[in-house]
């Protein structure tokens, strides 16, 4: 070999060094990569590196600068930002598994038939607990009673959540074993009777003196509930969920779980308003690490809209001089809002009617003072009454809504609420325009877990059936890019992750989804066929 060849064979050598000089993790390519960031950038390769971003750009300027141990061809599918649940119950999902599903129940008796099977095959449960059943998917849309299940299970206590956990039907066994006083009286709830015997059906807080039963786990059973529910999130392409209502317990086993590395999604985790629960935050202020955000305390407005709880203005039109229930005090919720602006949380309080939503903004405007950043937040905001509006605006308070809830309650919701006020309920794009952001979730288990459902319904206002046709309250619908943006961004800035998380930019954390559909150029069809083909969590595979 010649000399010269010897050293243009070099000089290439060294060309190529540099072509690849920087070694990262990850190279994605060949994708088309929907940054969401404030221009709508879109591109087709990003380099990460220990987790992060660290440039994104057009195939070749990618591919010649980086060499990486991992490449992935995205064979031209689309990448998004990995999704953020606005608003579910992730550990509750996990549990949920492992109790008796009564979802998709077509009658009581479907009911009590699934229950007989679910007693033979566990009899080694003293408690019998199922969760899902909505009397409105039923032909008789009676709430249900007691009597056929003290027949069927005298001496076995039976605890029947509804699909919303806002009400529940026991047997006497049950009521019997908590030493529930039929007579009781009990505030922001309601135990229902017939002829004056207690009929066994619960509503709010009258749930939650079961609610410990409901619940109860030991640890190895929460593991395996949040390793079930887990793998479900990152299948449905969520990287991030935030549960609406946790314990210290929970808490600081999912801390433990994320630094073990079994636990990879990303958890904004909502502190139940209870008074154990704020006195351990009240001595060390807000948790923070890169998967844990443990900074807002969640609290209850009032029930649910289904069994009538949520709390209106005027009487429910299907039930003249019903106004719902407030599930706890004024004064108790200026408490929690001074508690909350003393010690750095945000509040995020379920508010369902209108009645709760114009109590709460209210409470939250005068607890904020002035404080425009502090993102206070209602979950739900289901019915606001327009001259309430202005305090999203005004406090820089985000409502935080599930769109599926639209597309379920849809079919009965005016019953509940007449011609008049149905207009100003599931009102998204009316809300999103007050703060320009609007955060979006599930509630699941309540609804099912797919963030492409929450799209569909954002969007096309339709229920997975493609049901209205013609879409439920069409003028409220969110654009594809809105949606998006709820699903991703806007959930960022309701947690205060903007800064690392939303958007796929340099510098951010690498958690993404790869679909097979471009979200949006979608119509229905096409997104019902949408799939997730991938999940990253900081550069890793998770799915
Ligand atoms: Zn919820």
């Amino acid at each position: 070999m010649s000399l010269r060849s010897t050293l243009t064979l070099a000089l290439l050598a060294l060309l190529c060094g540099c072509y690849h000089s920087e070694q990262v993790d990850l190279v994605v390519h060949n994708a088309t990569i929907h940054t969401m960031d404030e221009t709508g950038t879109t591109t087709q390769a990003m380099a990460v590196r220990d987790g992060r971003i660290v440039e994104m750009g057009p195939e070749r300027e990618i591919m010649n600068r980086y060499q990486a141990e991992n490449t992935v061809d995205a064979a031209k599918l689309h990448v998004y930002p990995g999704f953020i649940d606005g608003h579910c119950h992730f550990l509750g999902y996990g549990l949920n598994l492992q109790k008796l599903d009564l979802i998709g129940t077509k009658s009581w008796d479907e009911v009590l038939e699934r229950l007989q099977r679910f007693a033979e095959a566990h009899p080694d449960r003293e408690w019998l607990i199922g969760r899902g059943w909505d009397q409105n998917d039923w032909s008789t849309k009676d709430l249900p009673d007691n009597v056929r299940l003290n027949a069927l299970f005298p001496d076995r206590p039976v605890l029947l959540q509804r699909v919303d956990g806002h009400a529940a039907v026991v047997n006497q066994a049950a009521m019997d074993r908590v030493g529930l006083d039929p007579d009781a009286d009990i505030e922001g709830g309601l135990l229902e009777r017939k002829d004056g015997r207690p009929t066994g059906l619960l509503l709010d807080n009258a749930v939650t003196v079961f609610q410990g039963i409901f619940d109860q786990a030991d640890e190895a059973t929460k593991r395996q509930a949040l390793l079930d529910a887990q793998s479900d999130c990152l299948a449905a392409g969520l990287t991030m969920v935030c549960d609406a209502g946790l314990d210290t317990n929970t808490i600081d086993l999912i801390e433990r779980m994320h630094a073990e590395g079994v636990l990879k999604i990303r958890v904004y985790a909502m502190v139940t308003d209870a008074p154990a629960n704020l006195a351990r935050y009240a001595r060390t202020g807000p948790l923070l690490t890169d998967r844990l955000f443990v900074r807002s305390i969640k609290v209850y407005g009032d029930g649910a809209l289904g069994s009538r709880g949520a709390l209106l203005k005027e009487p429910y039109t299907d039930q003249p001089g019903h106004l719902g229930l407030q599930l706890a005090s004024e004064a108790h919720f200026r408490d929690v809002a001074a508690w909350c602006r003393e010690h750095g949380f945000q509040m995020n309080t379920h508010c369902i009617g209108d009645s709760a939503n114009a109590l709460l903004l209210s409470v939250y405007g005068d607890a904020l003072a002035g404080a425009t950043d502090l993102r206070w937040r209602i979950e739900h905001a289901q019915v606001v009454d327009p001259p309430d509006l202005g305090h999203f605006a005004e406090h820089g308070i985000i409502p935080s809504v599930q769109p599926t809830h639209a597309t379920s309650d849809g079919p009965w919701a005016e019953e509940r609420l007449g011609p008049e006020r149905i207009a100003h309920a599931y009102a998204f794009e009316t809300l999103r325009r007050q703060l320009g952001l609007i955060a979006l979730g599930t509630d699941f288990p309540v609804e099912p877990i797919e963030p492409l459902g929450t799209f569909r319904s954002a969007v096309f206002r339709q229920d997975a059936d493609g049901r209205p046709v013609d879409g439920y309250m069409p003028e409220e619908a969110l654009s594809p890019g809105d949606a998006l943006r709820g699903m991703t961004i806007w959930n960022a800035v309701a947690t205060f992750t903007e800064e690392d998380l939303g958007t796929l930019e340099p510098g951010k954390w690498a958690d993404f989804v790869i679909l097979d559909h471009d979200l949006e150029q979608v119509d229905a069809t096409a997104l019902a066929r949408t799939r997730v083909k991938d999940t990253y969590i900081a550069g890793e595979a998770v799915r």
